[in-house]
């Protein structure tokens, strides 16, 4: 089975590594082994450590900080975990000097897009008018908005062409792509609710289908669709 390194969240108050179950649960019934990588590790280490993997996973948390896509910080920032920017931003960049698969989800993608040169809108609500809610109240599996899947694409492979309902946990989005990145899905105000690219193998998700899994077993299909990347990758060696 793949080795995935899995990223997650810190406190820099507690001093405390930690990661939502759902994560680690949905890699591993995809059949990938997760590896979680505290933050509280030097990117030097984390990234001899994922030389030794065979696929990336970047899960959710807060926000980036904009000195990673050259913005100052909106007076609407929320927390920043410098520790684990510096580590992400690391990882994505050896992860392609490695040939790795990357799969991103909320901020994950927006790690990824920051470190291929794309930027982030930093505050929904008043950076683009007309957005819709993007911070659900309601349960995590309930399908709080759409999105439109591109046709042709991986996402639409593994989910479907046309519209499917996410839910929405965000107050920032993927404002320019990065270079080399196609979106995939985009929802009813415009806003960018997923990316890919076959090479190097990216894909990354503004919503959090870990959550939905239990109740719409079609999302396992996305971590299934990343691990078997990974073990591709992992036959090559
Ligand atoms: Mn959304």
């Amino acid at each position: 089975m793949p080795l995935i390194a899995v990223t997650c969240r810190h406190s820099h108050q507690q001093g405390v590594s930690h990661i939502q179950d759902a994560y680690v649960q949905a890699v591993e019934k995809a059949g990938g082994l997760p590896v979680v990588l505290p933050p509280s590790l030097s990117p030097a280490a984390s990234v001899d450590i994922l030389s030794r993997m065979d696929g990336l996973f970047l899960s959710g948390g807060s926000d980036l900080s904009p000195s990673f896509f050259g913005k100052p910080p909106h007076p609407r920032l929320g927390e920043v975990e410098a520790l684990r920017d510096e580590q992400e931003i690391a990882l994505v960049k050896a992860a392609l000097g490695l040939g790795l698969p990357i799969f991103g989800i909320c901020r994950g993608m927006q790690v990824i897009n920051a470190a291929l040169g794309g930027t982030i809108l930093q505050h929904i609500d008043e950076d683009r008018v007309g957005a819709i809610q993007h911070r659900q109240e309601a349960p995590g599996w309930h399908r709080h908005h759409q999105v439109e899947i591109v046709p042709g694409t991986m996402l639409a492979a593994a989910l479907g062409p046309g519209a499917i309902g996410v839910n929405s946990f965000h107050h920032q989005v993927v404002d320019q792509v990065a270079p080399g990145l196609t979106i995939s899905a985009a929802s009813p105000d415009g806003l960018v609710e997923a990316f890919e690219s076959r090479e190097p193998w990216i894909l990354g998700v503004q919503w959090h289908p870990e959550r939905m899994i239990a109740r719409y077993p079609e999302f396992l299909g996305l971590f299934e669709l990343f691990c078997s990347q990974c073990n591709n990758k992992s036959m090559q060696q």
